[in-house]
């Protein structure tokens, strides 16, 4: 057993960190107050080659995988959870397509996602089928036409970085759609140009500003067969690709909550009160204490979950294991920024400091890629089914 970093990922860790310092940390605020898109932080990663970390070398990236990907999210999320967002979006959507995808597609989607020329998202929820992914209703019908391919319609909701991006993964069903069956789903590669596709309405979020969030309108969209992603049918694809992801988003729970940690015990030392400063007394030392263990427990679970994905471990019988990293690591995030806000008093509240954004932040993760009950659902799931026994 290993509990140290390589030199290379230990390498990486330094470069990001010291990145997200110089680069990321004086961008928070204005990303959150302007809501626009910070394209200069997004040339920054171009520039600092950290938008092809996951992606293999043979396709332009640098091969770092999911472990890379989670150890520099982690830095960045320390102070912007929106920059962390954006790297994130490097294999939300690929991540079918580097699973399942043809070699074509993978040659053509996936070199502009590592030099930054282009940018995806990930299309799976609809306004009715949120948690309940099989509920979906866009529908994949066969083009009738001399060119096949199919025909899509339907309304995707809740799309980060639906405004950006050049290319979309969107999950419709290619059967029946009222059906419940797993095999009615298929993942599909949609270009941005293609004739009846358009963003629709843009989100007014609560945090996380800066990269939008919103709707894609598939109106008549004419995909061609060589844009399917995997199997006719293959919703196990889209399983597979949040599985894969579950360490991705934890990291961004953990890097929230480490920052928020260390800004409020920085603080705390320096806040006078009854002769001495807050720190001083034992019931905060206590609450710095107890949430370190948590963050320190969460990245141990992330840095595993992570490995065990690299390792190609992201399939049923490893998911009790993913998504507790996930589960735990974004639960930390909502205590650990609900902490320092409460740590700094009325000064936490305001927006002189960034509690309050983290704060706000922070919301998101327990939703976003499966909400914790939803990853309790599965955790629980296995236990029953001894994926995750101890026996
Ligand atoms: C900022 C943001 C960005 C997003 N980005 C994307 C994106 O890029 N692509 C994309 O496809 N989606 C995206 N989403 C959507 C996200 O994946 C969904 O919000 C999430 O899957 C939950 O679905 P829902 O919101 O419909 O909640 P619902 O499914 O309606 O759930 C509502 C509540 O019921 C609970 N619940 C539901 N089912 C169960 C159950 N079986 N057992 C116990 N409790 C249950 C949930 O945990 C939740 O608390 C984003 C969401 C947000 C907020």
């Amino acid at each position: 057993m290993e509990f140290t970093l390589s030199d290379e990922l230990s390498q990486l860790q330094e470069t990001v960190r010291r990145f997200a310092r110089e680069k990321v940390k004086p961008r928070a605020r204005e990303i959150d107050e302007s809501g626009d898109y910070p394209q200069d932080l997004f040339e920054d990663f171009a520039a600092a080659s950290l938008l092809g970390l996951c992606i293999p070398e043979q396709y332009g990236g640098s091969g770092a995988g999911i472990m890379g990907l989670t150890i520099a999210i982690e830095e960045v999320a320390k102070y912007s959870s929106t920059a962390a967002l954006m790297l994130l979006l490097t294999r939300l959507p690929t991540g079918p397509v580097m699973i399942a995808g043809s070699e074509e597609q993978k040659k053509r989607y996936l070199p502009g996602i590592a030099d930054g020329t282009t940018r995806a998202a990930f299309g799976l929820s609809e306004p009715g089928a949120g948690s309940d992914v099989v509920g979906m209703r866009t529908r994949a019908t066969p083009d009738a036409g001399e060119e096949g391919g199919y025909v899509l319609n339907g309304t995707k909701c809740w799309m980060s970085g639906v405004a950006q991006a050049d290319w979309y993964t969107v999950f419709a069903k290619t059967g029946d759609p009222a059906s419940r069956r797993h095999d009615s789903i298929t993942a599909f590669i949609v270009d941005r140009s293609s004739p009846g596709l358009s963003v629709g309405s843009i989100d007014r979020k609560m945090g996380v500003r800066g990269v939008d969030t919103g709707e894609l309108l598939l109106e008549d969209v004419h995909v061609p067969r060589e844009n399917v992603v995997g199997e006719v049918g293959g919703f196990r694809l889209a399983m597979l690709g949040l599985n894969s992801m579950r360490p991705v988003v934890a990291a961004r729970g953990i890097g929230l909550a480490e920052g928020a940690l260390m800004y409020a015990t920085e603080y705390v030392k320096t806040r006078s009160a009854f002769g001495g400063t807050i720190a001083d007394f034992q019931g905060i030392q206590w609450e710095i204490a107890k949430m370190a263990v948590e963050i320190e427990a969460a990245r141990l679970l992330t840095y595993r979950a992570a490995w065990l994905a690299d390792e190609g471990k992201f399939t049923s019988e490893w998911v009790p294991h993913l998504s507790m990293a996930k589960y735990h690591a974004t639960e930390v995030a909502v205590k650990a920024s609900g902490l320092a806000l409460q740590l700094l008093g009325a000064a936490g509240y305001m927006k002189d400091h960034p509690t309050e954004l983290w704060y706000r932040d922070a919301r998101q993760l327990t939703i976003v890629e499966g909400t914790s009950q939803v990853q309790l659902n599965l955790i629980g799931r296995g236990v029953l089914d001894h994926s995750l026994w101890w026996d």
